[in-house]
């Protein structure tokens, strides 16, 4: 089998009005994405799905194109898709950064993999070690009451985990978090993620303030400027600190590990490159003695299923503890796939079909294709 081409389409996908996202890194209301559609000789068709967040990684819906277009499609064209691993090392080895345009890559040969051999993608990563995928509900950093209300929202539809966007102004941030966790009750688990919006000493404060409403983890308080700003609030709380935007690499892994900088790391299919760089960072975590849950940029159906697949066959993945960010049909008014994904508030599974088991809906991909950002 050999890669023929590779079709790239925007697609923008409204966020529910009241749910839209906002904390340490501004509002998002609107979602673009970039879907990697990777041909093949044989007829079989790869899925990919890039998240577009300039402010996480730099890179959007034209810039995404643009790198698989000029650079990694001649790489590729004519190659079997089939070499998962040897096709990422071409592509890191090739074009620096990019993350998550490599990933849609990446998730779409793993796709063609499993469709030429009619397995599911968790198979192919050795089979599953959990049932389904824990999942968590994320409440923006809205003022305490609209907060209030759509967490008591969360815990109606199922949702029994959530963490609290922070990171915004130190009070208003509390003031959130005692709403939440009145509106929820003593038995909901709650966390909170700061998104690198405070400073050390602020986060500290902050956060010793935050363990009287019972707060479980703390995500990367601090900016991932400097892997020692979060070495030094770890040492100073008790709660458990969780890196995100402090980890996009095995390297930057690696160095948390190493600065004792974290307890938790959350891993993406689309911060290291794919589904294989994400069990890579997720090994290193095993063996530190860490723990991983599955973070998000409020992905869609394709790199969904990318993330349930990963989390639901790698063991340095601890969902049961840190329940993972898999939450897409509870933020967005509509999906592009023909058929949705078995998502559930509070737990997620994978589609029982070959690759990574979802299909486009045509006209869906067709009108979201035409919505502008
Ligand atoms: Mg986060």
């Amino acid at each position: 089998m050999k890669i023929t081409r590779l079709e790239t389409i925007p697609v923008s996908i409204p966020i529910h009005p009241r749910r839209a996202i906002r904390g340490g890194r501004g509002a998002h209301t609107v979602s673009p994405f970039l879907l990697v559609k990777v041909h093949t000789d044989e007829g079989i068709i790869g899925l990919g799905e890039v998240s577009c967040t300039p402010g996480w990684s730099g890179e959007d819906q034209v810039t995404a194109a643009h790198m698989v277009q000029t650079y990694l499609a001649p790489l590729l064209i004519g190659e079997n898709p089939t070499d998962v691993e040897r096709l990422t090392a071409k592509m890191r080895a090739a074009v620096a950064n990019n993350p998550f345009t490599k990933s849609a890559i990446e998730m779409a040969l793993w796709d063609i993999l499993g469709k030429s051999v009619e397995l599911p993608v968790y198979r192919l990563l050795g089979g599953p070690v959990r049932e389904y995928v824990p999942t968590k509900f994320s409440v923006s950093g809205q003022p305490p009451e609209q907060a209030a209300e759509i967490a008591a929202w969360a815990v109606e539809q199922g949702f029994r985990t959530m963490k609290v966007k922070v990171g915004i102004e130190p009070n208003g941030d509390v003031a959130r978090v005692r709403a939440v966790r009145e509106a929820v009750g003593p038995d909901v688990r709650l966390g909170v993620d700061a998104n690198g919006g405070w400073s050390p000493r602020v986060a500290v404060q902050t956060i010793r303030r935050l363990a009287e409403y019972g707060i479980y983890f703390a995500e990367q308080p601090v900016a991932p400027v400097d892997v020692a700003w979060l070495a030094d609030v770890r040492r100073q709380v008790q709660v458990p600190v969780m890196a995100d935007e402090s980890v996009y690499t095995l390297q930057d892994a690696m160095a948390v590990v190493r600065a004792d900088a974290a307890d938790v790391l959350s891993v993406y299919v689309g911060k290291g490159g794919g589904i294989g760089p994400a069990r890579k960072v997720a090994a290193v975590a095993e063996a530190a003695g860490l723990t991983c849950t599955v973070g998000s940029n409020l992905e869609m159906g394709v790199a969904s299923a990318a993330m349930i697949h990963l989390a639901l066959a790698t063991p340095g993945i601890g969902a049961e503890d840190f329940p993972c960010d898999i939450l897409s049909p509870f933020f967005y008014e509509d999906d592009f796939l023909a058929e949705p994904l078995p998502i559930k508030a509070g737990e997620a599974r994978a589609p029982e079909r070959p690759g990574l088991g979802v299909e486009l809906d045509d006209d869906k991909v067709r009108f979201y294709s035409r919505q502008t950002v």
